[in-house]
């Protein structure tokens, strides 16, 4: 499976790192080898001082398509979940200005989490809202209704190039709000009011 990430898909979290506004998605990559197991902690890399969370809707692909027209991209998914695409922003930062590639800010081991997924029927997909506990203080919240590019435009523009299929799951971008983890950090994620995951910072 391959993990899809859409990098700057609401407005106000790109304007928090001075960037513009993209006309088209801007996605990237991780491999199945960042994915952070349920129940493990999350250990901060040696390679880096700041690791952020994005906290993002994860919509996980149930059928293999290309070249997906938006009026049928619901039919690819059934189900959604929280995650969290943890990012080593300093490298990160290093990266973009040398013009590089992101990979190693992006897809270490460990920096794809997504919790469990539930049947998308249970939310209204437009309307969505969700939020990052950081030591049961509030620490980053978002509704989809914020989203630049919608679910279904997500998964037409990414198919266009990548074939998707079953098990993929695409990232969909982080609201405002990132910030620096640190160790002993506790993140509780809540999707729609409910929470669907613990995690544990080392
Ligand atoms: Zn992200």
């Amino acid at each position: 499976m391959k993990i899809i990430c859409v990098g700057r898909n609401y407005a106000e979290h790109a304007k928090e790192l001075n960037n513009d506004i993209p006309d088209s998605p801007m996605f990237f990559m991780k491999p199945d080898s960042a994915i952070l197991r349920k129940n493990m902690p999350f250990v901060i890399p040696a390679f880096t001082n700041e690791v952020h969370f994005e906290t993002e809707i994860v919509i996980k692909i149930d059928r293999v398509g290309k070249m997906i027209q938006p009026q049928f991209a619901h039919r690819y998914y059934s189900e959604i979940g929280l995650g969290i695409d943890f990012t080593a922003r300093d490298v990160q930062t290093v990266l973009k200005e040398k013009r590089f590639p992101w990979e190693i800010s992006k897809a270490f081991d460990g920096s794809a989490f997504a919790s469990d997924f539930y049947p998308k029927e249970n939310y209204d997909l437009d309307n969505l809202s969700f939020r990052l506990d950081r030591n049961q203080t509030l620490a980053q919240e978002g509704n989809s209704q914020d989203m630049i590019f919608k679910i279904d435009t997500l998964i037409a523009e990414c198919s266009k190039y990548f074939t998707l299929k079953k098990g993929d799951l695409i990232y969909t971008g982080t609201p405002v709000g990132v910030a620096k983890i640190h160790s002993k950090d506790i993140l509780e994620g809540y999707l729609a009011h409910e929470k669907v995951f613990e995690i544990k910072v080392l």
